[in-house]
């Protein structure tokens, strides 16, 4: 209406400058009332978020093993995070890490589930465990040193952690972001490239050794059988990987014929439902 005031006014251009960002910026919003209802739930839940991280309550790890492709023995494990809300019910991260990026809680959520994963890993026989972490928490300075910090709290060593990244972060092209990998894999931590090929062109950093592994993106695996232009896809990486010394794990493996498949490419490591859910 026109009988709004003028801060009214303000607060309802700052919501569609919002929903502009939110949908992928470069772009314009009108204001409209549904907006408004999706900030106030965005802004409860990061209220509720930075409580859950006070006491850590609600939130917890599920932990999904990694499989060697051929003798089948178990690997190491992903950490994934989850979060049963109180009034919301169960959230997948989907659900709360944009928010928690947006809304400048991701480097205390990232360090929490860190500190989880090493402590889980330092007492269990896992050879290794992988943290997710959010390309925000590269914009620390000190990062390579929070993680260095919570391995020997944990007493857990750098060999038996890995931590996946994005390749949105290599994509920065950010001098900061290299130093802060190189520093965490002359410590002995893995660089594990995270839904390899839904992203831009990684190349080149695969040619700098930037990073120790791929994870074939679920999307790839699971054309696996259908769709010939992605069984090629898949092959290719797979023989890019291991021309550049590098291990590949396949997400999201389902079946037996995707299982099968990724044996013979030489696949070194396997991930999914098919094996083990989370
Ligand atoms: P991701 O790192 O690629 O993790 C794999 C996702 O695929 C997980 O979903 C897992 O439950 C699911 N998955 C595993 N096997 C299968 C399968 O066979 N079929 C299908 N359809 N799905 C499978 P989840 O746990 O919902 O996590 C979604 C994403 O959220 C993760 O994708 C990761 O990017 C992000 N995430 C999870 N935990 C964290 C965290 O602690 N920090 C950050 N920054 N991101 C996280
Ligand atoms: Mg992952
Ligand atoms: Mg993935």
């Amino acid at each position: 209406g026109n009988d709004i005031t003028p801060a009214e006014m303000m607060q309802r251009a700052d919501v569609a400058l919002y929903a502009a960002k939110a949908a992928g910026r470069n772009c314009f919003q009108l204001y409209d009332a549904s907006m408004d209802q999706a900030r106030r739930d965005s802004r409860s839940l990061e209220v509720d978020l930075r409580n859950a991280l006070i006491d850590g309550v609600g939130l917890y790890l599920l932990y999904q093993p990694i499989y060697d492709a051929e003798s089948g023995a178990i690997v190491g494990a992903e950490a994934l995070v989850r979060w049963q809300h109180p009034v919301r019910g169960s959230l997948s991260p989907d659900q709360f890490i944009p928010i928690a990026e947006d809304r400048g809680v991701i480097a205390e959520l990232g360090l929490w589930v860190l500190k989880q994963a090493c402590g889980f890993a330092a007492n269990s026989d896992l050879p290794w465990i992988a943290v997710n972490v959010s390309p925000l928490q590269f914009a620390d300075p000190n990062f390579s040193d929070r993680v260095m910090g919570v391995l020997t709290q944990c007493g857990l060593a750098p060999a038996r952690l890995e931590l996946e990244i994005t390749e949105g972060l290599l994509l920065q092209d950010s001098a900061e972001v290299k130093d802060t990998l190189a520093k965490l894999r002359s410590a002995g931590i893995t660089i594990a490239l995270d839904d390899f090929g839904t992203g831009y062109s990684s190349i080149s950093h695969l040619r700098n050794h930037e990073v120790d592994k791929l994870k074939i993106d679920q999307s790839f695996i699971r054309m696996i059988g259908r769709d010939q232009a992605a069984a090629t896809i898949v092959r290719s990486i797979i023989e890019m990987a291991i021309a550049l010394d590098m291990s590949v794990t396949a997400e999201g493996v389902e079946d037996d014929l995707q299982r099968e498949r990724l044996k013979k490419l030489g696949c070194s490591s396997l991930q999914g439902y098919l094996l083990s859910r989370p």
